[in-house]
């Protein structure tokens, strides 16, 4: 695996670009996407340097799973929604965009899914949003 660092979740994860960030540890790190599919669209990536699933070590994916559950329980009671889509894109012929391995967490429902990575979100509430969120993680 050729791990490319100058993508846009590495840049996230050191700190270079800015990020709506809701819950992070030493293993994971949670943040809004800025083109969401649904409202309260998250993303929970690795902090280990992985670009699909079968590039990260059961220890770190265990971890990153943990967070995945926590971020889709705080979506629950934060948006009070009963459903959260969880997607995951292995390499780009599955329509992967960013190489880092990342988990979609979409609060709705599957009939509702606005197009992916299509259209920037209003900043302003999805700022407010996450806050919100953060909140509760
Ligand atoms: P994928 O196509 O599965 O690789 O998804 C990449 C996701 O990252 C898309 O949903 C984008 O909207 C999202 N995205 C791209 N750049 C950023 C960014 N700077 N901050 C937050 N989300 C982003």
């Amino acid at each position: 695996m050729n791990y490319d660092t100058d993508n846009i979740f590495a840049k996230i994860l050191r700190g270079d670009i800015p990020a709506f960030k809701v819950y992070e540890d030493d293993y994971s790190l949670a943040f809004m996407d800025i083109m969401p599919q649904a409202e309260g669209h998250t993303l929970v990536i690795p902090k280990f340097e992985a670009e699909t699933l079968l590039d990260i070590p059961a220890e770190h994916l265990i971890h990153t799973m943990t967070t995945v559950q926590k971020v889709i329980s705080a979506l629950k009671s934060t948006l009070g929604v009963e459903g959260v889509i969880m997607m995951q894109l292995n390499g780009q012929a599955a329509g992967q965009t960013v190489p880092h391995l990342h988990f979609h967490l979409i609060p709705t429902h599957l009939s509702q899914l606005q197009r992916h990575g299509a259209e920037q979100g209003d900043m302003a509430k999805i700022k407010a949003l996450s806050e919100k969120i953060r909140a509760v993680l």
